[in-house]
């Protein structure tokens, strides 16, 4: 395995233009002004910060409702070839919000929660039940009653203990509770290669050889319904090739199942890959979509089984394209990496507590300068954080106009997915607000974090009542 962190990637080359908008990465609505301002939705990034701040989370809401339709259409083609049904389910912890889950579900796909929360989320912006699903290798018994009892369509089921969980819960309320049953298909992809194993040691799902056994017993139970499996392989996928794979190992069970009844539902989940630097190249989701689904016909054809209805659960793929991060940048320091090697560190008003993923995953992304272009030659920079580690690393390496300075704001682009969804209050440090753009207005529709909201769960600055002790 090559270096996560090499001093410089080798697939990065300084600019010709280092205030140019890589297409694959931006929003479709991201343009710069005549004054060089990069503009959101048609609304100048100088004016978020007036009016909201930095840190500022940024969504393009015409470019996650036109994502959300294109990948539906995408979907919805493939299948209805095979005279079958796709349904998409958008993967709720990308990024959850009423407001994000009332653009996706108006463009008409479904939504997946995985824990107790997201499906608090759910229900209380008016998703209907019957379009929810529910996973998670751990769900609670309080998780799964309120599941059942709401009547949400689907449990992707992880253990033979929930099942049982499950049933027992279904059958003290007299309803019979549709299940998929998770499997685990040994393809484990990652971004552009991917490995086929006999056996996965991981905590999601059933091997394939362990399914046959839990869908019997599934199958024995009155309060249950076996409606079809459930495979995940990873996430950032690019190409076809693992999830063909995947998808016919899965079909050779959904077949072998298929014997004893009907198995109308396959889930092939999500992970569909998008770009976050100029070297990534997303294989377009309708090339995805046919090759997936196609891969699907043509294993139940040779097995002389029916085509079931397939859904997908695509999170990252929906979201992250259209979400850019803006922040104001408070230092430059040149350090000397080596004898040889000299770089700027940009330091901003946020970092690892509003963008985990450099540091958990070592994720790679760009950024600009965003409220001025500059005729500078470009310099290699890294965009690192404030907060006290020095893995606080937001874009670990990038071409900047050498002038980058204190007071510029700089956007970094294709964090709608998995930014807000995993940020924290590392260091006390609010969580920044989200603000939809588009049509030229902008809008919160998450509020950012103050102090009080951090000084509010401390009990020790509140005068105990009788309450607070046992
Ligand atoms: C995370 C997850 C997804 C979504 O993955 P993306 O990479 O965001 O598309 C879909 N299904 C399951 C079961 C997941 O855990």
């Amino acid at each position: 395995m090559s270096d996560p962190r090499p001093l410089v990637p080798d697939w990065l080359v300084a600019p010709g233009d280092a205030n140019a908008l890589v297409e694959q990465v931006w929003p479709a609505s991201a343009t710069r002004d005549e004054h060089g301002v990069l503009s959101i939705g048609g609304v100048p990034v100088t004016d978020l910060r007036d009016t909201f701040g930095t840190p500022l989370y940024v969504f393009d809401e015409p470019g996650v409702r036109a994502r959300a339709r294109r990948v539906k259409a995408a979907f919805d083609a493939a299948a209805a070839r095979h005279g079958v049904r796709a349904r998409v389910y958008y993967a709720s912890k990308a990024f959850l919000s009423s407001e994000v889950l009332r653009w996706v579900t108006a463009e008409g796909l479904a939504v997946d929660v995985a824990t107790g929360g997201e499906l608090a989320v759910a229900l209380a912006t008016g998703v209907d039940a019957a379009r929810l699903g529910l996973h998670g290798n751990n769900k609670s018994v309080a998780e799964l009653e309120r599941a059942v009892d709401v009547g949400i369509s689907s449990v992707v089921v992880d253990s033979p203990i929930e099942v049982e969980r499950l049933a027992t819960i279904a059958d003290r309320r007299g309803v019979v509770q549709p299940v998929l049953v998770r499997v685990n298909s040994g393809v484990h992809a990652e971004t552009h290669d991917f490995l086929a194993t006999a056996h996965e040691d991981q905590k999601f799902g059933f091997a394939l050889d362990a399914a046959p056994g839990i869908v019997a017993r599934i199958r024995e139970l009155p309060s249950l319904q076996f409606v079809g499996l459930h495979c995940h392989i990873g996430s950032q996928i690019f190409g076809t090739a693992g999830f063909e794979e995947s998808a016919s190992r899965v079909v050779e069970l959904h077949a072998q199942l298929s014997e004893d009844a009907p198995v109308p539902v396959l889930n092939l989940g999500g992970g569909f890959g998008i770009a976050y630097t100029s070297v990534d190249d997303p294989t377009p989701i309708e090339q995805l979509a046919d090759g997936i689904v196609d891969a699907v016909a043509r294993e139940c054809e040779v097995r002389g089984i029916p085509m079931p209805n397939v859904a997908f659960e695509p999170g990252r793929s929906i979201v992250g394209q259209a979400g850019v991060t803006l922040y104001e940048v408070g230092t430059v320091k040149p350090v000397q990496a080596t004898d040889d090697l000299q770089r700027l560190y940009v330091s901003v008003d946020g970092g690892m507590s509003d963008n985990a993923r450099p540091a958990l995953y070592g994720a790679h992304y760009s950024a600009r300068i965003a409220s001025r272009t500059s005729d500078e030659e470009p310099a290699l920079a890294r965009v690192v954080g404030k907060h006290c580690e020095s893995g606080d690393i937001v874009v670990d390496a990038e071409y900047l106009p050498g002038d980058v300075a204190p007071g510029d704001l700089l956007a970094v682009p294709a964090t709608g997915a998995y930014c807000f969804s995993l940020s924290s209050n590392y260091n006390f440090v609010p969580r920044p607000p989200v603000v939809a753009v588009g049509d030229g207005r902008a809008r919160v529709i998450v509020r950012g974090e103050t102090i009080d909201d951090l000084l509010a769960r401390d009990e020790g600055l509140h005068a105990p009542t009788t309450e607070d002790t046992l």
